[in-house]
């Protein structure tokens, strides 16, 4: 138990069901959906997973300039900085850091 893979139906997402043909298995669905290996559907399962995975990765790459600033919990001295524009768009802009140790992030105040 537990290393049974379940298989669904790209087309109809209802439990793809193990045939054995020739010395291969393949699944199959009652909409008619036949996969043609084993092999193909788990490939294409890694293919999502690593779609899901790359998200989060995506976000927590900063492609963000590096510059002076002491980090207030670390005391580092080198931050990831960006603007942003708070409320009004006449008001100042805001610059946060992000520091590059401990991934701290604070506002420049003043
Ligand atoms: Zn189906
Ligand atoms: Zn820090």
């Amino acid at each position: 138990m537990g290393c049974s893979v379940k298989m669904f139906c790209p087309k109809c997402s209802s439990l793809l069901l193990p045939r054995k043909e020739k010395n291969k298995t393949i699944f199959v669905c009652s909409c008619g959906y036949k996969s043609k290996s084993k092999d193909n559907i788990k490939l294409r399962e890694v293919i999502k997973k690593n779609k899901r995975k790359a998200e989060p990765v995506n976000e927590d790459y900063h492609p963000l300039p590096l510059t002076d600033a002491e980090c207030p919990k670390c005391k580092h001295k080198k931050a990831f900085y960006w603007l942003v524009q708070t409320r009004a768009s006449d008001e100042a802009e805001t610059k946060f850091y992000k520091c590059e140790k401990c991934k701290h992030i604070w506002r420049e105040y003043g």
